[in-house]
């Protein structure tokens, strides 16, 4: 458990190292209000640069000049050849989930497929006992076309290979295929739309689990109305098979739920497959 919290107080320290780091490079004297603290950096910066530039100038020589201009060339060269990266979404290899992702591939049931850059089908291991469903695609999986590739997924990864899971075995999807823009929460317009792609994998697949993440997808496949604090934590029956809905992993990272109450439900859902394991300290 102490390295999935480290995990956590990492990216928490990170972030906000970098937010007190700014907040201290401009504002290092508090007593002066900001806008003239910026000022007063800016022309003392604007004073050293043109001194500096000035002393560069008087002893500059033809070759260093060249010199400069050649390590500038190098530098943008270096830039340019730098690789892109390109993501590959995955494709599934059994022939009926082939089947269901070309055709969301052509999905015009609702607006998010125009505003989307990739299909996140969802994807793991056709045969899974387990299978995660969370609520829609971010922008990592958008831009990767595979879903939980964010900071929540390597959480709920990293939980999972603590206990003996790797993410090949599991199948993750999530209730909608494409992103919604700005991460805004699915209508339910979509959701209706969407689902039956979701209920479609559930059949093709057959897990003896369901794990649902968070509010969106635990209410949806549980159909209440009932809030994840209440319902987590116990696997329960649904019209999708039964189901251990727990709380969505982006929301332990950002502080509202101690990383505790995800590992438990983890592990109960795990010793419920039939794994034996129990919960470590
Ligand atoms: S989100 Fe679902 S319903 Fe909407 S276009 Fe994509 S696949 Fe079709």
């Amino acid at each position: 458990m102490d390295n999935i919290k480290k995990l956590i107080q990492q990216q928490f320290t990170d972030e906000h190292v970098s937010s007190i780091n700014t907040t201290q490079d401009n504002n290092q004297n508090t007593d002066q209000p900001v806008s003239s603290i910026n000022k007063d950096n800016k022309e003392n910066h604007q004073d050293l640069a043109s001194s500096e530039k000035n002393i560069e100038e008087e002893v500059k020589t033809p070759m260093d000049n060249q010199k400069t201009s050649s390590t500038k060339d190098t530098k943008v060269k270096e830039k340019m050849q730098e690789p892109a990266l390109i993501f590959i979404p995955p494709v599934p290899t059994d022939p009926q989930l082939l089947e269901l992702y070309n055709t969301c591939l052509t999905c015009k049931a609702c607006e998010l497929c125009d505003s989307a850059l990739n299909l996140v089908f969802g994807d793991g291991n056709p045969n899974a006992q387990l299978m995660v469903i969370g609520e829609a695609p971010g922008a990592d999986e958008d831009e990767q076309g595979r879903p939980f590739v964010g900071r929540a997924g390597q959480l709920l990864i990293k939980l999972l290979n603590k206990y003996g899971v790797q993410r090949e075995e599991i199948f993750i999807a999530n209730i909608l295929k494409h992103r919604p823009p700005n991460n805004r929460n699915p209508l339910s317009s979509e959701i209706s739309a969407c689902t039956p792609f979701l209920r479609k994998q559930i059949e093709i697949i057959q897990p003896k689990l369901l794990i649902t993440l968070g509010n969106f997808s635990s209410q949806y496949i549980l159909e209440t109305k009932t809030g994840i604090t209440k319902i987590r934590g116990v696997v329960q029956e649904s019209s999708y098979g039964m189901v251990m809905p727990t709380l969505h992993p982006s929301a332990i990272i950002r502080g509202a739920y101690p990383v505790d109450l995800l590992e438990k439900d983890v592990v109960t859902a795990l010793q419920y497959i039939g794994y034996d394991v129990k919960l470590e300290d």
